[in-house]
């Protein structure tokens, strides 16, 4: 997000105007899905523990609930831009139409550095958003999440400041809650092994044993976590972590050839991700600057941070072995990557496919406080696997019998899918 001309919704812009026209999609379906539904742009104005006040920028954008009431995280994030948010919303509505759940597409965020805020001053901030856009959202309107440095604590405050507003009990108006308090099973891990369930069913596709194989993974936030998990549980070998320090506003990588050993990292992560240098060192591995993950000489690659980290410049970085990429963020490769990838012959799971994880397992979070009955983690973890292994499949056939790459493929789905839900509805 540093990069001051990436603009992540122009981004997503040019990714829908490419498979529309390969689609021929109509003018008034294209003029509708190109922009978002609507938007809300507010200030929140916070009590801080020093008792002065500090006015923070919230946004909530609404892309389409053509297919069910919009769905999507809040991100606080210090460089959070509305144009950033709306790219999200978009991603968001092709995301739950590719793994065929009955939710369209919303995000939110605030301009904020959580690192430098109190809990109380975060839960001034979460409240003040509730009431900003409250009577906006809710179950059958817009259903929020967590995502970059929002957690189930965060959801919790604003579900309570919903119900203060609405007098009555309404689990289902937000997920990613803590267990006991409406949330569900494994949707901590969600959002990571979905990514490599597509990964694991990818492989498959090309015989490959995923015992063999070694990755290097971008983030060490929630998703970069239980996918290395995941991924380790399989027998899978991660050499090479990232992470961002907030000491010294940069990030770092983290190798060991040996393989990364996630517990003992988690044992020396703050609670953003952030890997301590100085025992890390320690612990035998060797300290390498932020960008040198995706140069590293492995089997596969997995962005699980921001936007625009896989871009025309860093692409010329990937090793020969590299065949692999596994989406974990949101929007991490720009059209001239893809272009680099797909000359290599990368196999590319897009973002909106390999991360759908996390939605889905909110869908089954809203089921669930929808019958106030909660299931086994099993139970909800091989629902999971079940619709996120038919989406790649559905995927990659559509790729493989049209010659197209896997991230035109998974639009062609989404917004064929998002499309009929509109004309069916007579929008357009
Ligand atoms: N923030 C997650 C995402 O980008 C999950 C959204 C949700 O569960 O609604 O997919």
């Amino acid at each position: 997000m540093a990069d001051q001309s990436f603009n992540a919704f122009a981004m997503a812009q040019r990714q829908f105007d490419r498979v529309a026209e390969m689609l021929g999609l109509d003018e008034a379906a294209r003029a509708l899905l190109r922009n978002p539904d609507r938007e809300f742009h507010f200030n929140i104005p916070v009590r801080m523990d020093d008792g002065s006040v500090t006015v923070f920028r919230g946004f909530r954008v609404q892309h389409n609930d053509a297919r069910g009431p919009c769905k999507g995280g809040i991100r606080f994030h210090p460089q959070e831009t509305v144009d950033t948010v709306r790219a999200l919303a978009t991603w968001m509505t092709w995301k739950c139409a590719v793994v065929n759940i009955p939710l369209g597409g919303g995000k939110g965020g605030v301009i904020c550095d959580p690192h430098h805020l109190s809990m109380r001053e975060q839960e001034g901030i979460c409240r003040g958003w509730v009431r900003q856009v409250g009577r906006a959202i809710g179950p059958v309107q817009d259903v929020p999440a967590p995502d970059v440095m929002t957690t189930g604590q965060h959801m919790l405050w604003m579900m309570d400041e919903y119900e203060k507003m609405n007098g009555g009990h309404f689990p289902g108006m937000i997920t990613g809650k803590p267990l006991g308090q409406g949330g569900s099973e494994g949707r901590t891990e969600a959002t990571g092994y979905g990514v490599v369930y597509t990964l694991r069913e990818a492989l498959l596709r090309k015989s490959i044993d995923i015992a063999t194989t070694t990755a290097s993974v971008q983030g060490f936030g929630n998703v970069a976590q239980f996918a290395i998990e995941a991924y380790t549980n399989l027998g899978g070998n991660v050499v090479c972590v990232s992470s961002w320090d907030q000491g010294d506003q940069c990030s770092y990588t983290f190798k060991r050839d040996s393989g990364v050993d996630l517990d003992e990292l988690r044992s020396m992560t703050d609670r953003f991700g952030g890997i301590d240098k100085t025992k890390a060192t320690a612990a035998g591995y060797e300290v390498l600057d932020g960008g040198a993950w995706i140069a590293q000489d492995v089997d596969i690659l997995m962005p699980c941070a921001l936007e625009n980290q896989v871009n025309a410049e860093t692409v010329l970085k990937v090793s020969e072995r590299v065949k692999f990429m596994a989406e974990g963020a949101n929007g991490p490769t720009t059209p001239e990557a893809d272009e680099v990838l797909a000359a290599k012959s990368v196999f590319v799971i897009p973002d909106f496919l390999c991360n759908a994880g996390g939605v889905t397992c909110s869908y089954f979070e809203q089921v669930q406080c929808n019958m106030n009955y909660f299931w086994p983690k099993d139970e909800v973890l091989e629902r999971l696997d079940s619709i996120m292994t038919k989406a790649f499949h559905a995927v990659t056939d559509l790729a493989e019998q049209h010659g197209v790459i896997m991230r035109d493929a998974a639009y062609m789905i989404a917004i064929q899918r998002v499309a009929e839900a509109c004309r069916l509805r007579g929008l357009v």
